[in-house]
């Protein structure tokens, strides 16, 4: 059976125009510059890229919190480029989000159950006892029971509040659930409950994931492509196991090996050349990478950004034979 499209994006961007300086000039920040990308509805697509790469631009483009400078953004096949903050609530219903930190993103005075409702009251016109069955339904979904409705966020642990969190994102019935950095607050033990818990979401439902993560063995086990992300632009695409085994691009390649100098989450002080953004860190960088923008490269299944790739990687396979 053909799979269909959960998300489509086309060279989506997202500017935000910022005061610099002592005199207080005007600037533009490109937080997100042309990403492409397609996301069948059971995939996972991973995000990997450093701080103040674009990752939780694209995550806010995705959910809605932001809209889009320009681009196309299609959601469930319908376009929601455009929505006004009003509209937004209802086209973005369907790519909900999971946070770092579940407790934050709980209210602690709400009961779970006032929680999961909240959505379901502002978007749907479900009766009082339709949206009570289904909280039971979602809760059971997670491994809770409906007892739990009944309690506080503080009255459970971090594991059981991720499951919460995943309850409030899957209560509005998602084709996709962009899941930022999920594990990252849990311990060990834990962390693996909740990937099998996202895995078995996934297959019962069919749901799609974008995954926000630097949790290297949790992208090779979870994800089906892999989206490398640096200072807002894409700079390489492409299947998970051949990015992770033969990463094409220098950027990908130093963090892979976690050789690049960490960036800056301060987007605003970085210079941003016309051309590559990874000329100021890039061993292989040429006169042309600072003025000319690099194009996409289909490298195998991979696409890639940079002029040099070709003739980086003809090298690296002789130094390694
Ligand atoms: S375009 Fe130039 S600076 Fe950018 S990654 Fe390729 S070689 Fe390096």
């Amino acid at each position: 059976m053909t799979k269909i499209h959960a998300i489509a994006a086309s060279a989506l961007s997202k500017t935000y125009d910022i005061t610099s300086g002592f005199f207080n000039k005007k600037e533009s920040l490109i937080a997100l510059e042309e990403i492409s990308f397609t996301l069948l509805e059971g995939d996972t697509l991973g995000i990997l890229g450093e701080s103040g790469a674009g990752k939780s631009t694209l995550a806010k483009l995705l959910v809605g919190a932001e809209t889009p400078s320009s681009g196309l953004l299609l959601i469930d096949s319908k376009d929601v480029t455009n929505l006004t903050t009003r509209e937004r609530l209802s086209g973005h219903r369907k790519v909900r989000i999971v946070y770092q930190d579940p407790y934050a993103s709980l209210n602690p005075r709400l009961t779970i159950s006032s929680l999961l409702d909240e959505p379901l009251r502002n978007v749907t016109k479900l009766s009082k006892q339709e949206r009570r069955k289904l909280i039971i339904k979602v809760l059971n979904l997670v491994g809770l029971k409906s007892e739990h409705g009944r309690r506080l966020p503080h009255m459970f642990s971090a594991g059981e509040r991720q499951r919460i969190a995943i309850a409030r994102a899957l209560i509005l019935d998602p084709v996709c659930i962009v899941l930022d950095e999920p594990l990252s607050s849990l311990d060990i033990s834990v962390q693996s409950q909740i990937v099998n818990l996202m895995l078995e979401l996934q297959k019962n439902l069919d749901l799609s994931y974008v995954l926000i993560t630097y949790n290297l063995p949790v992208i090779k086990h979870m994800c089906d492509q892999l989206m490398v992300l640096c200072d807002g632009r894409m700079v390489e695409y492409g299947p998970t196991a051949s990015v992770l085994e033969s990463p094409k691009h220098p950027y990908t390649q130093d963090i892979l090996n976690k050789k690049s100098k960490t960036s800056s989450s301060s987007t605003n002080v970085k210079k941003q050349y016309p051309g590559c953004n990874y000329c100021d860190r890039c061993n292989y960088v040429s006169e042309h990478c600072y003025s000319d923008k690099p194009q996409q490269h289909l490298m195998g299944s991979q696409l890639v950004s940079c002029h040099k790739v070709e003739q980086i990687n003809n090298t690296i396979k002789i130094r390694n034979k």
